[in-house]
C-alpha cells in the first residue's frame, strides 16, 4: 500500500508521508483539493491488486507540509493492521524466473509486493521482514536498492531476496543423481524415474510423486498408509488441467485466483491411474504457486501428486529436522530449503461445478483475510469445534477466521491449534471479552476456552453446534442474526440442547437463540464409536429400528449386503440393540448416508477417511442424476420428525428387482432432498419465515445440494449455501464468534 500511495502522491504533486501504524496505513498528505480527490478516487476505485481496503476515514487538518512525500517507518503501537495471506507468484515474477538474462533466472524465491509468502512467514506485525522469517538473510546491494526504489516493484516487498543474499534449495538424496542443473532439475530426475519426494513449499511439506504412474501412486498410498482418500495434483498450467478434468470459466478463475487453492473438477477426457483418487468421479488440482513449483512442473512436464507431508493423522511438518524425522520412512528424497516456516498452512480446496463454487477447507492463500461482521465495540474468541478446526478473533466488524488446522484428537494438531492461537494473539494483540466455546463439553477446544477464560477472567459462552453452522453461512451472506430464519443443519454429529446427539436439524434461529422444529428420528449408534467407521453398522440400525429386521433379512438374503455381513456381529449388535446398550441415540443425516452408501455397496466395511461411503455413493449417483426422480413415498413427516424406513423398503426392493446401484444411489439423493425440502416449506409456513440456510458436513454433498435447492425452488424458495467458508466444522468457530457478539450485546442491554 505505502508504495503505491507514493506514486500516486508524485503523479498528483503532493506532499506529505505514509506509514503502517499498526491500526492501518496512515496518509499525511497536502496539496490542491483537485489532486487529493484524484489520489482518494484511484485508492477507491483501483488499488494495488492484493489490497483489500475495509474503510477509508478522511479528516481534514492544516499544518506545514514537508518539502517532498516520503515514506516513514513503521511505528509499533497496537496492531490491526492484517497480515495479508500468501499469494500465488505474479505474472511479472514468472518471467523473471524464465529470463535468461535476469539476475533471478531460475531463482526459487523471487517475490515481489504482488506475490509471494505472507502469514506463513510472519512472527509478530507490523509485517516488517524484521519480524518474518527473513530476518536472518540481509539484502544484497542490489536487492537493497529495490527495497528502497518507490518506482520499483519490489520497493518494500518485505521476502525481497535473490541468488546473491536469499535463501537457498537444495537436494538431499541417496540417489546417483547425475549432477548436470541444479537442485530443482535435480529433484525432477529423481520424480521421473519414481521416487517420492518431500518437497518443501510455503505453508509445509508437501509429498510429491508422478502421478502418471500407477506404480509409484500405489507405493505412495501404501508407505504413508492413506489408502483412499484423495491425493491433491498440481500442473504445469490449465491446458494440463483441462486433459483431466471438466474446467469451466469458474473453476479456471479458481486455479488462477493469488490464493492457488487446490480446485476440486469433475473428471474429464484424459484419465490418471484410479489410485490417484479412488472411487471418485472427480480430481483436486491446483497451479504452481511458488517459483520453486514452477520450475519443477517446467521440468516434467506432467501432472505431480502433491500430499501433505505428513505421518498419516499428523498435521504437515514444516521443519527440516522434523521432515526428515517424519518423513524418512516415505520420501526418497528432500528438495529442501533454508527459509524458515513459522505458520503452517495447508493448500486451501475449494469444490467447483457447473453452478457453484464451495470451499472445503480454507488454509493457505485465504487465511487470514479478514470478513465482515455487523461492527459491535466487543472483542469475541471463538474456540471451533473438534474435528477440522480453525478459531475465531472478532472485533471491530472483522472476522478473523484462522487457517484450517485439523482433528484436535492428533497430539500434534492439539499442539499446534493452541501453538498458532497463541500467535495469533500476539499478531493481532488480542485481548477478548468474551470466549465463546461449543457446548460439547469434553472438546478439547471447549475445554481450553474454559482454561483461557478463566486465566482471563473473562465470562464463556457456550453455543449450541448447529445454531454456529447456521450463523455462519448468515454472516457470509450478510443475513442480519436478528433475521429470523429457518436453518437446516444436515451433519455428523453435535450435541443437542437436551444433552441428545443432534445431526439432521430444522432450526428456527433468530439473534442468539435457536429452538429445534425438527429433525430426522433418531436411530441407533450400534457400538457407539464403531458405527462412525462401519457404515455398514448404520445400515443394520436403520433396518433393525425402523423396519423388521428379522422379515427383511429372510426376504432379501440374497441381496450382496446381508451375505457380506454374516461374518459381523450382527446378532450380538441386535442384542445390544434390544438391551439398548451401547447403542446411543442419534438423529444424524451422515449416518443416514453411511447406511445408504453401505446397503448400495459403496464403501468398504471400513471406511479409511470420514465419509467415504457416502462420497463413493455421491459419485456413482452422480451418472443417474439428471434422469432419476425421488421415491415419492420415501419418507414420512409427523409429530416433528423426519422417518426413513420407507426409504429402505423402497431401495431393497429396487435392488432384489436388478436396478443399477448407482441409479438408486441418484434416487435416494432426490428422495432425502425432497422430504427435507418438504419439511423446511411446512416449517417456513407455519412460523412465517422466509429465509432458507442450510450447511452442516453433509452439505458438501454436491447433489444434495442441487437437489434440495431445485426442491425448494419449485416452493419459490431460495436457499442459502455456505460458499466461501465450509460447510464442515471449519466454519464453526465464525458462527460461534458472531452468536457470541450477539450474546455480549444482549446481556449487556
Ligand atoms: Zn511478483
Ligand atoms: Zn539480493
Ligand atoms: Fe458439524
Amino acid at each position: 500500500m505505502r508504495p503505491f500511495l507514493w506514486r500516486l502522491a508524485h503523479q498528483h504533486r503532493l506532499r506529505g508521508c505514509v506509514r503502517n501504524d499498526g491500526e492501518g496505513v496512515l496518509l499525511d498528505v497536502y496539496g490542491s483539493e483537485t489532486g487529493i480527490d484524484d489520489l482518494l478516487c484511484a485508492l477507491k476505485h483501483s488499488p494495488p491488486p492484493l489490497a483489500v481496503i475495509r474503510a477509508i476515514e478522511v479528516e481534514e487538518g492544516t499544518g506545514t507540509p514537508p518539502d517532498d512525500f516520503r515514506i516513514d517507518s513503521s511505528q509499533t503501537t497496537e496492531s490491526h493492521t492484517s497480515v495479508a495471506a500468501d499469494a500465488a507468484t505474479c505474472k511479472a515474477c514468472l518471467a523473471d524466473i524464465l529470463n535468461p538474462s535476469d539476475r533471478r533466472y531460475r531463482y526459487p524465491f523471487t517475490n515481489c509486493t504482488e506475490c509471494g509468502p505472507r502469514l506463513s512467514i510472519v512472527r509478530e506485525l507490523p509485517y516488517d521482514r524484521a519480524n518474518t522469517s527473513m530476518a536472518s538473510f540481509d539484502q544484497c546491494e542490489l536487492c537493497l536498492k529495490e527495497y528502497k526504489d518507490p518506482t520499483d516493484r519490489r520497493f518494500h516487498a518485505q521476502p525481497n531476496a535473490c541468488p546473491e543474499c536469499g535463501p537457498r534449495v537444495w537436494l538431499e538424496t541417496d540417489r546417483d543423481v547425475d549432477n548436470g542443473g541444479d537442485a530443482i532439475q535435480q529433484a525432477a530426475r529423481c520424480l521421473l524415474a519414481g521416487d517420492i519426494l518431500a518437497i518443501k513449499g510455503i505453508g509445509g511439506f508437501h509429498l510429491v510423486c508422478d502421478a502418471t504412474c500407477d506404480e509409484v501412486v500405489e507405493r505412495l498410498r501404501q508407505r504413508k498408509r492413506r489408502y483412499h482418500k484423495p491425493f491433491a495434483l498440481m500442473a504445469t498450467d490449465v491446458e494440463m488441467v483441462a486433459e483431466f478434468c471438466q474446467i469451466n470459466p469458474s473453476s479456471e478463475a479458481l486455479l488462477r485466483q493469488s490464493g492457488a487453492p487446490i480446485v476440486v473438477m469433475a473428471k474429464g477426457r484424459a484419465s490418471l491411474p484410479e489410485a490417484v483418487a479412488p472411487g471418485q468421479s472427480c480430481l483436486g488440482f491446483m497451479l504452481p504457486y511458488s517459483p520453486l513449483h514452477h520450475l519443477l512442473m517446467r521440468e516434467v512436464e506432467r501432472p505431480l501428486v502433491m500430499t501433505s507431508g505428513n505421518a498419516s493423522h499428523e498435521p504437515q511438518c514444516i521443519d527440516n529436522q522434523e521432515a526428515r524425522e517424519k518423513l524418512s520412512e516415505i520420501a526418497d528424497g528432500f528438495l529442501m530449503h533454508d527459509r524458515d516456516i513459522v505458520n503452517r498452512e495447508d493448500d486451501s480446496v475449494v469444490l467447483s461445478s457447473r453452478d457453484e463454487t464451495m470451499f472445503l477447507r480454507r488454509a493457505r492463500g485465504y487465511a487470514p483475510q479478514p470478513m465482515d461482521v455487523p461492527p459491535e465495540r466487543v472483542s469475541i474468541l471463538a474456540m471451533g469445534a473438534e474435528l477440522k478446526s480453525t478459531f475465531c478473533l472478532l472485533r471491530d466488524g472483522e472476522a478473523i477466521l484462522s487457517q484450517h488446522l485439523g482433528d484436535l484428537e492428533d497430539a500434534s494438531t492439539w499442539r499446534d491449534y493452541r501453538r498458532s492461537l497463541q500467535l495469533y494473539q500476539q499478531l493481532y494483540d488480542f485481548r477478548p471479552d468474551a470466549i465463546v466455546v461449543d457446548h460439547h463439553p469434553d472438546y478439547l477446544s471447549s475445554q481450553w476456552g474454559r482454561e483461557l477464560a478463566e486465566q482471563w477472567g473473562v465470562p464463556v459462552i457456550p453455543v449450541q453446534h448447529h445454531q454456529a453452522h447456521i450463523a455462519a453461512v448468515m454472516v457470509e451472506h450478510h443475513l442480519p442474526l436478528q433475521t429470523p430464519v429457518l436453518g437446516i443443519a444436515l451433519d455428523g454429529l453435535g450435541l443437542g440442547d437436551d444433552g441428545g446427539l443432534w445431526g439432521s436439524e430444522f432450526l428456527l434461529c433468530q439473534g442468539g437463540s435457536a429452538q429445534r422444529l425438527a429433525h430426522f428420528s433418531s436411530v441407533p449408534l450400534l457400538g457407539g464409536f464403531q458405527a462412525m467407521k462401519q457404515p455398514w453398522r448404520n445400515g443394520l440400525a436403520y433396518l433393525a429400528n425402523q423396519l423388521d429386521y428379522q422379515q427383511l433379512s429372510e426376504s432379501y438374503a440374497s441381496l450382496p449386503w446381508f451375505q457380506q455381513i454374516q461374518q459381523q456381529p450382527v446378532a450380538a449388535l441386535l442384542r445390544l440393540l434390544e438391551r439398548q446398550l451401547n447403542c446411543p441415540m442419534a438423529a444424524s443425516a451422515a449416518r443416514l448416508f453411511d447406511a445408504l452408501a453401505s446397503l448400495l455397496g459403496y464403501g468398504p466395511l471400513e471406511v479409511s477417511y470420514e465419509g467415504q461411503a457416502a462420497i463413493e455413493m455421491e459419485a456413482a449417483a452422480s451418472q443417474h442424476f439428471d434422469e432419476a426422480a425421488a421415491y415419492d413415498d420415501g419418507y414420512e413427516y409427523a409429530q416433528q420428525q423426519l422417518r426413513w424406513g420407507r426409504l429402505f423398503e423402497r431401495v431393497l426392493a429396487d435392488l432384489q428387482r436388478g436396478n443399477p446401484a448407482a441409479l438408486i444411489a441418484a434416487r435416494c439423493h432426490r428422495t432425502i432432498a425432497a422430504g427435507v425440502a418438504h419439511v423446511a416449506h411446512q416449517l417456513c409456513e407455519q412460523h412465517g419465515l422466509q429465509e432458507v440456510v442450510a450447511s452442516g458436513g453433509v452439505m458438501q454433498n454436491q447433489l444434495l445440494r442441487r437437489a434440495l435447492r431445485e426442491e425448494l425452488a419449485s416452493f419459490g424458495r431460495t436457499l442459502w449455501l455456505p460458499s466461501r467458508v465450509p460447510a464442515n466444522d471449519g466454519s464453526i468457530a465464525l458462527g460461534q464468534a458472531v452468536i457470541g457478539v450477539w450474546h455480549w450485546a444482549n446481556a449487556e442491554s
